[in-house]
């Protein structure tokens, strides 16, 4: 796998430098994008399909760091310039019932894998709008809990098809999709896909498109695992690196509470929550139950909170984040796979109320605020018992979180430090025993001494 630097680029030139079709810099110039962020600048000339380009593509990149577009607008600048007769401008007549009345399958040019609707939903709504003056091109989100003739209306035509991988290899063996026509694949988040056990559904839709030109892979991280992914489904992949986990985040503070019990962390809740200077906040809960219970707590205490999980209907997720984008609501009390993916640039404040189980899902958590530009305050609450958890995030992370108190809401006891967790430096140890280097030692142990908030 070749390295890319993300200097190998014309981020300077603006869009124009990189030479995409004019329909899509018009899209691009609605959207008020100015300049590529990094991760658009290093992966997108690389990824463009023209001349001897169209690398497949390792990409890991932070959430928030405009990765949707690095993959979309290298695939959709390819569909748009094909030849009419080779484009889905002919695309009518796919998925339409013909004269006779058989159903002719859809049968897309591109596909783009996601671990979650509600990830799927925001990745159609981009690219729906990286499409607006491009004619021809219609994109269709395939996923579950939508009901089937709804979709395959939908699918009817559809060039770009945003699935989750479940429901694309249902309708695929439903005989509703074709997929030998994909040229471009897209894996979103595949780290979260093989969490979410995909790994075999990703494997069969690799053998079903086997002729496709083009693989783009994004990934959090290039943990083992996603390299595994990569070799098998991939053709000499260039990795683009952007971050690494030590200057993610940069724009969010990271705030620790430690509290005594369960109803100590409510009560640090209570407080945080009614600081002003929020606009939205998700709560993450650890559990489905804590997630219900919480939201109608706070929905009791007079809070606008709703809560979104993965037990809800489709129809109920989709309107409270629509509710949510739209401002009705102001706290999303949220599990980690609904809130994944959610992109709303009003959300100020991410609170840790269940730690996650993993500490990777961590980084995405705090990633749902500091988007597009803005600061963002991501708030953990801890009891003791937690504290080889916050030790497993803050090696992952690379980086201690900041341990404060509330006057008033002190803990009675902070936890002693976790004889087997990693330091943050990642190694065995923790900071302040024996093997850290004293200047590190130093830094770890005023980090994680409390200060007044
Ligand atoms: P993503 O990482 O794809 O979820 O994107 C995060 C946010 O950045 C979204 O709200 C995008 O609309 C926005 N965005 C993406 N690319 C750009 C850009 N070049 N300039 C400004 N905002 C962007």
């Amino acid at each position: 796998m070749n390295p890319i630097s993300s200097t190998a680029t014309g981020r300077d030139g603006g869009f124009a430098a990189l030479d995409l079709a004019e329909p899509l810099l018009r899209a691009i110039a609605d959207l008020g994008y100015v300049q590529p962020t990094p991760v658009q600048a290093a992966a997108i000339p690389p990824a463009l399909t023209r001349d001897a380009g169209g690398a497949d593509l390792m990409v890991s990149s932070q959430t928030g760091s405009g990765k949707t577009a690095a993959y979309l607008l290298p695939v959709l600048d390819a569909l748009s310039r094909q030849p009419v007769a080779e484009a889905p401008r002919d695309g009518a007549r796919r998925g339409r019932a013909p004269a006779r009345g058989r159903f002719e399958p859809a049968a897309p040019l591109a596909l783009v894998l996601c671990p979650t609707r509600e990830l799927a939903q925001q990745v159609a709504g981009d690219a729906i709008d990286l499409l607006r003056h491009t004619r021809g091109l219609r994109v269709a989100t395939v996923v579950g809990g939508m009901p089937y003739p709804v979709q395959l209306q939908r699918l009817a035509g559809a060039a770009v098809v945003i699935a989750t991988p479940g429901r694309l290899l249902d309708l695929h063996r439903g005989g509703h999709l074709r997929l030998d026509a994909v040229q471009h694949v897209v894996l979103d988040e595949a780290d979260r896909m093989l969490d979410l056990g995909f790994a075999e559904d990703l494997a069969e839709i690799h053998r079903l498109t086997e002729s496709r030109r083009q693989t783009l892979m994004f990934s959090a991280t290039f943990a083992p695992r996603i390299q595994a992914l990569a070799a098998r489904i991939m053709r000499d992949p260039q990795r683009v690196a952007l971050e690494t986990a030590q200057d993610r985040h940069t724009h969010i503070e990271q705030r620790l509470y430690w509290c005594d019990s369960p109803s100590h962390k409510r009560r640090v809740l209570d407080h945080w929550l009614r600081d002003e200077a929020i606009e939205q906040a998700i709560v993450f809960a650890s559990t489905q139950i804590e997630c219900d219970e919480l939201a109608q707590d706070l929905q009791q205490a007079g809070f606008a909170a709703v809560a979104l999980h993965g037990a809800l209907s489709q129809g109920l997720r989709n309107r409270r984040l629509q509710a949510l984008r739209q401002g009705q609501v102001r706290i999303l009390v949220a599990t980690d796979v609904a809130a994944r993916g959610i992109d709303v640039p009003t959300i100020t404040h991410v609170f840790n109320y269940g730690l996650p189980m993993k500490a990777e899902d961590y980084v995405h958590r705090i990633g749902r605020t500091g988007r597009a530009g803005r600061r963002g305050l991501a708030v953990t609450m801890a009891e003791p018992r937690d504290r080889r958890r916050i030790g497993a995030i803050e090696a992952f992370s690379r980086q201690p979180i900041p341990a404060l108190t509330i006057p008033g809401l002190e803990p009675q006891r902070l936890p002693e430090a976790p004889r087997h967790g990693r330091r943050p430096d990642g190694n065995r140890g923790w900071a302040g025993r024996s093997g850290a280097p004293r200047a590190q030692r130093a830094e770890f142990a005023a980090a994680r001494r409390p200060a007044a908030r």
